[in-house]
């Protein structure tokens, strides 16, 4: 691996409404170890891997959005831990991290395999990472993520501590689930230096189940946490969509991210490349362009760079997150784990 783009400098990416794209999160498999109760059903059919982009591939397209100006580039999934040689893509990118033509390569994982690469990903340049927890209760992790064991999640944030990670946790919070271990998780997290940002879940895909029974507004959230910490506004921003909080007890920050009842899109500076190659604009929205063709069909850099302009005017305005109360069906049929939280 380690494709270089040949053909000369080109324009940064902008969209219609004058918005830079510098930040891209990227998919690398549609695969997971764990099956949790708000991304997967429990009998998920994964994509055939002639579909998947191949590690090369994937190098190839976010080298051209390097070359556009992106900065930030996020390894999600599915997880991207499970995918098989996902360390040799890390190792390749690092190259624009030592040009400086790329800020940061970060990562969301849920833990289950960071005790093996905790390490490595600092050595390919990978400074931060987040980690998804909802609960620290392991029985409650086990029906949470199905499959998933907490002792080993915790394996993987020693791992991630030891080789001088920064981390930064994830909670989605679930009505009746993990409501009652708000608190406990600030404490936790904070006491171990780690920021904790609560999501909304959103409505995307099937699951097993009935989503209007998770929805737990993060406004109530935030009135409840009040009961118990101040809670002190920041103008704190990582360039993602979470809105910060500093907790004065613990000097740590608490992050909320409401797709559903905040919009965020106006400053909104990021696309997203599924394992498969499609460039969706928006999580929100189906506008979307795909750049595996080009590649498959031997187009040239030109080729490639063609579609990724011709998707920047296909970037909506807003999103549109709704569950249909009639038919309780996601307004965004595909998974999570497919476009890549
Ligand atoms: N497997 C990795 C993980 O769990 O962190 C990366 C992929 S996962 C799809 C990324 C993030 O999306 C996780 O923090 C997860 O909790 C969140 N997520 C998945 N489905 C969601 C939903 N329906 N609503 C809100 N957040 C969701
Ligand atoms: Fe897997 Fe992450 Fe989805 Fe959980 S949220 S099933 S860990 S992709």
């Amino acid at each position: 691996m380690g494709y270089s783009p040949s053909t000369q400098p080109k324009s940064g990416l902008e969209d219609r409404f004058g918005r830079h794209i510098t930040y891209l999160r990227v998919s690398v498999t549609d695969r997971c170890d764990f099956r949790c109760v708000y991304c997967m059903a429990e009998n998920m059919s994964f994509l055939p891997r002639r579909d998947l982009l191949t590690l090369e591939e994937l190098d190839r397209i976010c080298s051209a959005f390097v070359s556009r100006g992106v900065r930030k580039l996020r390894i999600t999934g599915g997880e991207p831990l499970v995918r098989k040689n996902i360390m040799s893509l890390f190792r390749s990118l690092s190259r624009h991290l030592e040009s400086g033509a790329l800020e940061e390569v970060t990562l969301t994982t849920n833990g289950s395999q960071l005790k093996r690469f905790a390490h490595d990903l600092r050595a390919a340049g990978v400074r931060r990472i987040n980690l998804s927890l909802d609960t620290l209760d392991p029985d409650r992790f086990r029906s949470i993520t199905r499959w998933g064991k907490l002792e080993t999640v915790m394996d993987g944030l020693d791992a991630a501590d030891a080789a001088g990670l920064k981390v930064k946790i994830n909670t989605v919070a679930l009505k009746g689930v993990n409501e009652d271990e708000f608190n406990n998780l600030i404490r936790f997290t904070h006491e171990r230096g780690y920021d904790l940002t609560f999501i909304e879940t959103m409505p995307m895909g099937d699951v097993d189940g009935d989503r209007t029974d998770q929805y737990l507004p993060l406004s109530v959230v935030r009135e409840r946490l009040m009961d118990h910490w101040t809670l002190q506004e920041s103008d704190y921003r990582t360039g993602g969509p979470a809105r910060y909080v500093t907790v004065a007890e613990t000097g740590g920050r608490v992050g909320f991210i409401t797709p559903l009842t905040h919009n965020f899109c106006e400053s909104c500076n990021r696309v997203r490349l599924t394992c498969t190659g499609t460039l969706y604009m928006c999580l929100g929205q189906n506008d979307k362009v795909d750049l595996r063709a080009p590649l498959r069909e031997g187009a040239g850099d030109e080729g490639l760079h063609a579609a990724i302009d011709e998707a920047m005017l296909l970037k909506p305005k807003g999103h549109d997150f709704i569950i249909d109360r009639k038919t309780r069906k996601p307004a965004v049929a595909r998974h999570m784990s497919v476009t890549g939280g």
